[in-house]
């Protein structure tokens, strides 16, 4: 997907940030946008949690360890961090400095507790866009349908939600996920529109100034 300012203006990437309550349908949402969009890329968090079947290290998440996670939040690797359903997760910071510097969207898929600390860390280059599903009783059925979690961390998760729910003012955009292709639109437009912000096209002040260096020009 390019806009109508790529690719000769330089601009700095987007910070995209998606959170939800779980089972909200984030993850179709975020796959379907990285598999349509190549100039989007996943920001890989870190987790203490053990992956799940089917999850790979370094695709998903880097599966680490408590004392390695400890490490890095010591050496100021992270640029968030959080405990989330009693795993720790955080988002390692030079993979992301350096892709925004670049002109690269980077994708967060991270919990709200996350959103407000990178928030603080770099308002500029955030967009936050919250997902609802459309009612708790859509949002049970998916959990469960998922069928890959025990049935006391569904539990455990539903009544998460609750309070996850409560957050929704902290974003820039709320989706309520009825169908993933009407919240696709939704979030393809968001991401057309802050590519174009003025502030992240760093280059346009030299694109503009090129006209001004026309010789000859009639007054
Ligand atoms: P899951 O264990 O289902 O993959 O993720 C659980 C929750 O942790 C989700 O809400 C997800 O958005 C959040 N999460 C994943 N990575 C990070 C991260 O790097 N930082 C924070 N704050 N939350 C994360």
């Amino acid at each position: 997907m390019t806009t109508a300012t790529a690719p000769m203006i330089r601009r700095r990437g987007v910070m995209l940030v998606v959170s939800s309550p779980s089972g909200a349908g984030k993850t179709t949402l975020t796959r379907t946008l990285l598999e349509r969009d190549h100039d989007v890329s996943l920001s890989i968090s870190v987790t203490t949690r053990p992956a799940r079947p089917g999850e790979i290290d370094g695709v998903h998440y880097h599966f680490i360890t408590k004392d390695e996670f400890q490490g890095m939040i010591t050496r100021g690797e992270l640029l968030e961090h959080a405990h989330v359903y009693g795993h720790s997760y955080g988002t390692p910071r030079s993979a992301v400095e350096a892709a925004l510097a670049d002109g690269k969207d980077v994708l967060f898929d991270i919990d709200w507790q996350g959103a407000q600390q990178l928030r603080l860390a770099a308002e500029h280059d955030l967009v936050g866009i919250f997902i609802l599903p459309p009612s708790l009783a859509e949002l049970e059925r998916r959990l469960r349908a998922r069928a890959q979690d025990p049935e006391e961390v569904v539990q455990h998760r539903l009544a998460q939600v609750t309070n996850d729910v409560t957050h929704w003012a902290e974003y820039d955009y709320v989706l309520v996920n009825q169908d993933l292709e009407t919240s696709m639109t939704a979030l393809t437009a968001i991401l057309i529109a802050e590519r174009m912000k003025r502030r992240r096209n760093l280059g346009l002040a030299e694109f503009v100034e090129q006209f001004r260096r026309q010789p000859d020009l009639p007054s």
